[in-house]
């Protein structure tokens, strides 16, 4: 007997059917559990509707409130492992037979073989060059191509100056359909009556939900942002809110676009010699680094690593602009529009996310749990695998060093160096004292004070640590941000 494959929403595109009989269920209760941004619901909900009529009769699709009322009692199924911990242990307590993951460039296996074989840190940029040997994928023989494993520092230009923009074309943007329709009409009835909690705005649907969608939108990224996207991959402009991002990680993370496939085209792309390695290697370097690894981290860190890491030990709770989305009263001019951008498409880009979002947090101590479920639930691309290396590790050093050397952090120069928020800015980022100190320059300070004990034994930080001493205002500016109000 063929067993009917149970597919959740992170498994919708064809790498996840292998021909066979399959059961999709759209659970509600799984928008109502937090509150969700309205653009998040609407992707996964649209992708789910999607998947279920392209699949026709091949699918049994229902629409309920928890996934137990259409799975359990059911001894004919079997599903590809998914991609979160919770899902893991419902399939596992159900007699569901399983199958190995899939979705991602490096398997579960092959990173345990990897990981299994070393000593201490397991290092992005060590699997990252472990991937490239064993797919070949940008490589001349034995060698990286061009010489060299990462073009980073070509990968770190400023905005153009004086620009509003990249100068790019407008990117792809789907069409939406009577799916998308129906999708509105259920989210204003769902929040109407109280089933769901949704924030952010209500804007056309700006991702890829469909294999066919992200296909379009992959060839789009190719022919109109790759090239720039390297250079300007850490660079931030107010009127140019997608850069030249590729704007895939939501059809990824849905399993209707198959990550070696996106590398796969992209690296052709360097071959044929109509892109440059620097910017093929950034991008490559992302997906099939960085994001195979926090997906193998998010399994090898184990199911606590969220909930038992505060090395810096930051309690404070998330400002009601965060939790509510709303930038209107922010001053801090580069947050107002990462803030309002996130309001606006429930997305940001990846500076954004780390050099002013994150940046901000860290500096002012907010609770790193609270921050990694905002990120999951506000982000059209968050996911439960996706934000813990990236938030608790990455972005907040909440882990003490697991997942980074260092905390991320840096003060309002470098933010002026890398956008143009700083002219239009009521604050100064040369100034950290005073009525136009920037809040980012002064916090950076503040918050090197308030973590040097912890931070103290980590030879990277010597340095800033020793500007701190230097420092001849030092507790004039730490008082300063202690009585800040507001953002
Ligand atoms: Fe951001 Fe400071 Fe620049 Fe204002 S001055 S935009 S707060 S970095």
């Amino acid at each position: 007997m063929d067993r009917t494959r149970l597919i959740f929403a992170g498994q919708l595109g064809d790498i996840f059917d292998d021909g066979g009989p399959m059961l999709l269920v759209e659970a509600r209760s799984v928008f109502g559990r937090h509150r969700m941004h309205r653009a998040k619901a609407h992707v996964m909900l649209s992708a789910i509707r999607h998947r279920a009529a392209e699949l026709g009769s091949r699918v049994e699709f229902h629409q309920v409130d928890t996934y137990a009322e259409v799975i359990d009692g059911r001894t004919d199924l079997e599903v590809i492992d998914p991609t979160s911990y919770e899902a893991r242990s419902f399939v596992r307590s159900r007699p569901i037979e399983i199958l190995p993951s899939r979705g991602f460039i490096t398997t579960e296996a092959e990173f345990a073989v990897w990981a299994g074989g070393r000593k201490g840190r397991l290092l992005m940029e060590d699997f990252y060059r472990n991937t490239r040997v064993r797919t070949g994928l940008l490589m001349e023989g034995d060698a990286p191509a061009g010489g060299q494993w990462n073009y980073d520092h070509d990968n770190r230009k400023s905005p153009p100056k004086g620009a509003v923009t990249l100068g790019l074309p407008e990117p792809w943007w789907p069409v939406e359909d009577e799916i998308d329709a129906e999708v509105r009409v259920d989210l204003d009835r769902w929040q109407a009556e109280g089933l769901v909690d949704l924030v952010g705005q209500d804007e056309p649907r700006r991702f890829a939900v469909t294999g066919a969608e992200a296909q379009l939108a992959l060839d789009d990224f190719v022919a109109s942002r790759l090239n720039d996207f390297g250079p300007f991959e850490d660079a931030t402009l107010t009127g140019d809110w997608t850069m030249a991002h590729s704007l895939l990680s939501v059809p990824m993370n849905l399993g209707v676009l198959d990550p070696r496939h996106v590398v796969d085209t992209v690296a052709a792309e360097y071959s044929a010699g109509r892109a440059p390695l620097a910017s093929v290697e950034g991008f490559v370097r992302q997906v099939m680094g960085w994001r195979d690894y926090v997906w193998h981290l998010y399994w090898h860190l184990g199911e606590g690593y969220r909930h038992s890491n505060n090395f810096l030990g930051a309690t404070v709770d998330l400002p009601r602009e965060f939790v509510e989305l709303d930038a209107a009263s922010i001053e801090a001019n580069c947050l107002h529009h990462a803030i309002d951008g996130v309001d606006r498409h429930g997305w940001a880009h990846h500076i954004q996310r780390l050099m002013i979002i994150g940046n901000w947090a860290l500096q002012r101590g907010y609770d790193p749990v609270q921050l990694d479920r905002w990120f999951t639930d506000m982000f059209v691309d968050g996911t439960p695998w996706v934000m813990p290396a990236n938030v608790i590790g990455m972005s907040q050093h909440a882990d003490g060093g697991i997942v980074a050397t260092k905390p991320y952090t840096s003060g309002g120069a470098y933010i002026n160096k890398m956008s143009d928020h700083c002219g239009g800015c009521r604050f100064d980022p040369k100034v950290r004292l005073g009525p136009k100190a920037c809040p980012f320059t002064a916090g950076y300070w503040a918050f090197l004070d308030r973590a040097a004990p912890k931070l103290a034994g980590n030879h990277r930080m010597a340095q800033p640590l020793a500007g701190l001493k230097r420092l001849s205002d030092r507790e004039q500016v730490v008082h300063q941000e202690a009585l800040r109000d507001g953002l």
